[in-house]
């Protein structure tokens, strides 16, 4: 079954009539409630499901542990026919008990049968001694008493009751979830199809890398660091090259573009070649969004046949910065797993910043000795800060003066899934 969902809304970006510097929360709030997911539903087996993204709730069919069994090697026997003894000997009945080898008797009172890790409790029994307590010998099994009833147990169901809910539509599954999902009974999980991102370059002056390049050329660096974010992100990259700075060009190749979704990176400026935007504004779509956030202007965002465009700036490390803080959560409720927020820790400053008021500002930065250190140069056209840092410090839209151990944010790349 193949559900498709709604198309966004042409006005989907719309900014209230008004808004010039739109506040980085205000922007992001506006993604939120007007994105939705654009994917269609499916269903796979778990073996292929890591990363995924539910398409709906998950219920136990089994409980976890199916029935009540021990967790040691030892002796088994009812908890009741020693109470009060201190020392404890049990004729044997004849077999024992393994995983997935069940004693099919019942051990009567005052008895004890020897149980391997993971045998279902015969009947009679409901403690289990651990094999290092017991001496044995002509029979008989010898322990100290006293012994707590159900020792070196697991209940059925102590982990998971069949019928529970166990996961939510939303969730990127882990290996973690793949073992809950399989222990539980479960084999094809609903999901939703991976969310094709495309990537686009524009710009006269570009070249694709390991082409020969001119004066005056610069190699396309951002593609190669929009699809990889995109792979980490857990959805599908789809390269769609290069364009020169020509509107027909750009056109058609938005055109036939085969993405549910498409990041462009240059012109998305006013400037005259600045035709990713041009191009959007054509089709009525547009929204040129001025986001009080540095480094990352400008973000233009529209739809191309329906499809959402996000125009990140040129400029790689601001265009980093805008997928990491923009693009990242919208592709993330485009596919279906829900608006995330980056996990952010609050630690003491390495540096000192007098930071103006008016616009929120993210630095390259890293933790060193328990602290965050920033790097050297905060231009946006350093691409090797961006490989130096490991996250980034986020510095508030207000003014602040941030001198050594001054509690900043810091958003470990980790946070953002890379
Ligand atoms: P634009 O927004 O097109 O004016 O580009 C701003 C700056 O980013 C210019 O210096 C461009 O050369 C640079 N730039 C644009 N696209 C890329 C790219 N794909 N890789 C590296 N630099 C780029
Ligand atoms: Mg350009």
């Amino acid at each position: 079954m193949t559900l498709q969902p709604p198309p966004l809304r042409n006005d989907c970006f719309a900014l209230p009539p008004g808004v010039d510097w739109t506040p980085v929360d205000q922007a992001l709030s506006l993604l939120r409630d007007r994105l939705h997911p654009v994917v269609a539903r499916q269903e796979v087996p778990l073996m292929q499901a890591a990363g995924r993204v539910l398409a709906g709730d998950l219920v136990a069919r089994r409980s976890n542990p199916p029935q009540a069994n021990t967790a040691v090697d030892g002796y088994g026997f009812a908890a009741a026919s020693i109470a009060g003894q201190d020392t404890v000997a049990l004729p044997l009945v004849d077999g024992r008990a393994a995983a997935g080898v069940a004693y099919d008797g019942k051990v009567p009172p005052g008895h004890a049968i020897r149980v391997l890790t993971g045998a279902a409790l015969p009947k009679g029994v409901d403690t289990v001694v651990l094999d290092e307590d017991c001496a044995t010998g002509e029979g008989q099994v010898a322990f100290r008493g006293p012994v707590k009833p159900g020792s070196n147990t697991r209940r059925a169901g102590e982990d998971i009751v069949a019928g529970t809910q166990i996961l939510h539509a939303g969730r990127v599954l882990t290996p973690a979830d793949l073992a809950l999902a399989a222990a539980t009974g479960l084999n094809d999980l609903p999901v939703f199809a991976p969310l094709r991102v495309g990537v686009l370059s524009t710009g006269d002056e570009i070249v694709p890398a390991g082409a020969p390049a001119g004066p005056g050329q610069i190699y396309d660096a951002n593609r190669p660091m929009l699809l990889g974010l995109i792979d980490r992100f857990g959805h599908l990259p789809v390269d769609l090259g290069h364009v020169r700075d020509d509107r027909a060009a750009l056109r058609a190749r938005l055109d036939s573009a085969p993405v549910d979704v498409i990041l462009t990176s240059g012109g998305a400026s006013a400037g005259d070649e600045d035709h990713v935007s041009a191009l959007l504004r054509e089709t009525g779509a547009l929204t040129a969004w001025r986001i009080a956030l540095k480094p990352g202007r400008p973000l233009v965002l529209g739809l191309w046949e329906g499809k959402p465009v996000f125009g990140l700036p040129g400029n790689p490390v601001a265009a980093f910065v805008c997928t990491l803080v923009f693009a990242r959560p919208a592709l993330g409720l485009l596919a279906g797993a829900g608006w995330e927020e980056p996990q952010a820790f609050e630690v003491p400053a390495a540096f000192s910043k007098n930071k103006k008021p008016g616009r929120r500002e993210y630095l390259r930065a890293r933790i060193r000795d328990g602290r965050a250190e920033v790097f050297k140069s905060e231009g946006s056209g350093r691409i090797s800060g961006l490989s130096w840092a490991e996250g980034l410090v986020e510095l508030p839209d207000h003014a602040m003066l941030v001198e050594p151990g001054t509690p900043v944010r810091y958003l470990p790349f980790g946070s953002f899934g890379l």
